[in-house]
């Protein structure tokens, strides 16, 4: 249903809780969280999410003690595929924890997928159909993390908007969109998405909205946008006027 997330410098979790409850105007019946967490040193902290069924507040208050970090991704659920539950509740992990994912949209041949991977010997943490996508990227064997996406969308039927974090890609979140919106919001020194402009003007006026068969790389600085087979698309922002 909603879709933020932030790369920056700034504390990612109130953001992207404030960026949620932007979106409650739509609907939903669960929310969950992914970050980066920071870790010790140069190290990186690895991901760490909350999920729960029910209102922001109710994920709010879910939130591990620590929770900092400065890149993120959230998301509203609006069940399609699966109970209204805090197991459903994206974001959607492999069983490693190292991809992160929230998808809205539908995945039509997901029970395929997902009788695949099961007879692979991968067992499902969830009932939904974005799950599947969790572990088609972490088992890609494609080295930069965008291709790892790539793969795992070729295996996908649907609709979709997504954004993906992963343990190993601290230094960005990756997006795509088929059928279900995904705008990014360009600032300075960091970068939104989400899949409604109301969640980013707060922030930033300067947009990129992505095609279908589009897909991104945020990066704190920079950003790029290319097709789903790779070719890069040209992504000048607009700058939207907003009432409030
Ligand atoms: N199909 C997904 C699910 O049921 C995403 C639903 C949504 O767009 O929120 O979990």
């Amino acid at each position: 249903c909603g879709i933020v997330g932030y790369i920056g410098k700034r504390d990612v979790a109130p953001l992207l809780l404030e960026g949620l409850q932007r979106l409650e105007y739509r609907g939903y019946d669960s929310a969950g969280i992914a970050i980066h967490a920071k870790g010790t040193g140069k190290a990186t902290g690895g991901l760490k999410t909350a999920k729960a069924k029910g209102r922001v507040r109710e994920l709010e208050s879910r939130l591990p003690k620590r929770f900092a970090g400065s890149t993120g991704i959230a998301h509203t659920r609006w069940a399609t595929h699966g109970a209204p539950t805090d197991e459903n509740a994206h974001p959607h992990q492999d069983t490693e924890g190292k991809v992160a994912v929230v998808h809205n949209g539908i995945i039509d041949n997901a029970a395929d997928v997902r009788a695949k991977l099961t007879a692979d010997g991968i067992v499902f943490a969830s009932e939904t159909d974005t799950e599947v996508l969790a572990h088609l990227i972490a088992r890609s064997p494609a080295e930069k993390l965008e291709e790892k996406v790539r793969e795992a969308l070729r295996h996908i039927e649907g609709t979709y908007g997504i954004a993906v974090l992963h343990a190993d890609f601290p230094d960005r979140i990756v997006v795509a969109r088929n059928g279900s919106p995904v705008v990014l919001g360009i600032g300075e020194h960091e970068m939104f998405v989400s899949s409604d402009v109301a969640a980013l003007v707060s922030h930033t006026r300067q947009v990129v909205t992505l095609d279908d068969g589009e897909m991104a790389t945020l990066k704190a600085d920079d950003y790029r946008t290319y097709t789903t087979e790779g070719s890069r698309t040209t992504s000048a922002p607009e700058t939207v006027e907003y009432a409030a």
